[in-house]
């Protein structure tokens, strides 16, 4: 999988190492997860907060019975209800599926102090999919601007799940026009130098988006399997 990373960037006259790998580890096993930490991974990407909570406190089980110490950054990037933020807040380093102020509110809110900022990405429907969440790209700025002002999160950027298209120049399109919006808030200063996270591209479509410039690609399937 770095290989293709890398091998996109040098197709796209990017450097290798801007583009993050997001390992998506839901409905894998925390064997699986280990495995893959043993091979230097240290991010997460899991969709449900339930499951998600059950693996990060079982890594932190096995740690404490002696694994080897990790530094590991768990992504929450499934749809976030509001009566689960409480434990997303105390658990997760990451959330890429902000949609709305009332979820970014209560993240903010419940943040325990010392474990600093929650980092944030707000869900954007770019091709506007009707079964998805997301915002609309013309509500993006001014949700944006609310987010960035509220304590305990930092705003990193902007995350999207584009409808499946199949070819190269098709999947680039949508990711360019995700591509534009984030360059359009960076522009506008909204959110400062942190500001630096662009999350698209997955297993099926990550040489388009790292082309479209993705700076954060989701890969389940292409590094554990099918589900
Ligand atoms: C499952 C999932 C992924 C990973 O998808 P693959 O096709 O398995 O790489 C990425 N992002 C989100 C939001 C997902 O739900």
């Amino acid at each position: 999988m770095r290989d293709r990373i890398a091998t996109a960037c040098a197709r796209a006259g990017r450097p290798a190492d801007s583009v993050q790998l997001l390992a998506v580890s839901k409905t894998m096993p925390l064997p699986c997860v280990l495995e893959a930490m043993a091979a230097g991974q240290a991010a997460f990407g899991e969709n449900y907060v339930q499951e998600g909570v059950q693996k990060i406190e079982a890594l932190r089980a096995w740690e404490a019975e002696g694994g080897r110490p990790v530094q590991v950054a768990w992504h929450l990037i499934g749809p976030l209800q509001s009566n689960k933020t409480r434990v997303v807040a105390a658990n997760f380093d990451w959330v890429h599926s902000v949609d709305r102020l009332k979820i970014a509110e209560r993240l903010a809110e419940q943040r325990p102090a010392e474990l600093g900022p929650l980092q944030v990405c707000i869900q954007v429907n770019i091709d506007g999919g009707t079964t998805k969440s997301g915002v609309a790209p013309e509500e993006v700025p001014d949700l944006a601007r609310a987010v960035a002002a509220l304590p305990r999160l930092a705003l990193r950027g902007l995350m999207t799940i584009p409808e499946p298209q199949s070819g190269f120049d098709a999947q680039r399109a949508v990711h360019a026009r995700a591509r534009a919006l984030f360059e359009q808030l960076r522009a506008a200063g909204i959110g400062g130098a942190a500001f630096d996270t662009l999350s698209m591209g997955m297993t099926a479509d990550l040489e388009a988006a790292i082309d479209a410039g993705s700076t954060l690609v989701r890969v389940g399937t292409a590094i554990f399997g099918a589900r």
